[in-house]
């Protein structure tokens, strides 16, 4: 009788989360893409699980660009801080919810790894965009699986 396989959780071969706008699906805030040829490539050797958290987390494509209010992504986890969107309106419970829902799927499939898109207050590994600038940090959902001990690669 064949079944379905579990990946293992501990395996270099399980499968990796992937920012759904890397592999070219429209998510991005203002209904584009941001397709990597590197994560494409990427696709024909390993099982990738395209993510988008801020539309799991129940935002609408195209939606408001969205900003953490100050410090980074743990400061929203840990309730010091908030994420908000061009209009002013407080979205920190969607960034949340959709964080979650991410960090719940790696965890239900195995995966240990996670290629994130730099520069979204959602997704960036190492930076993040505020007020115009870049500055160093994490986003929501890429500090929560920080946390959970999965390893993020950002993507440019
Ligand atoms: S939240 Fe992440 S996956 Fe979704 S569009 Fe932004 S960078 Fe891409």
């Amino acid at each position: 009788m064949s079944g379905v396989s579990r990946p293992d959780a501990h395996s270099e071969r399980g499968p990796i989360l992937v920012s759904a706008c890397l592999l070219g699906l429209p998510t991005r805030h203002d209904g584009g893409h941001c397709r990597r040829a590197a994560v494409m490539e990427m696709a024909q050797q390993r099982q990738l699980i395209p993510v988008c958290p801020e539309q799991l987390g129940g935002l609408p494509t195209p939606r408001e660009a969205a900003e953490i209010a100050s410090g980074a992504g743990a400061d929203v986890l840990d309730g010091r801080s908030r994420v908000v969107n061009r209009q002013g309106e407080d979205v920190t419970s969607r960034f949340l919810r959709g964080a979650r829902i991410v960090a719940d799927l790696a965890q239900l499939l195995g995966a240990r790894q996670a290629v994130f898109k730099e520069g979204s207050p959602s997704c960036g590994v190492t930076r993040i965009r505020q007020a115009g600038s870049d500055v160093g940090g994490s986003g929501v959902t890429a500090a929560l699986l920080r946390r959970e001990g999965i390893q993020l690669d950002g993507i440019e």
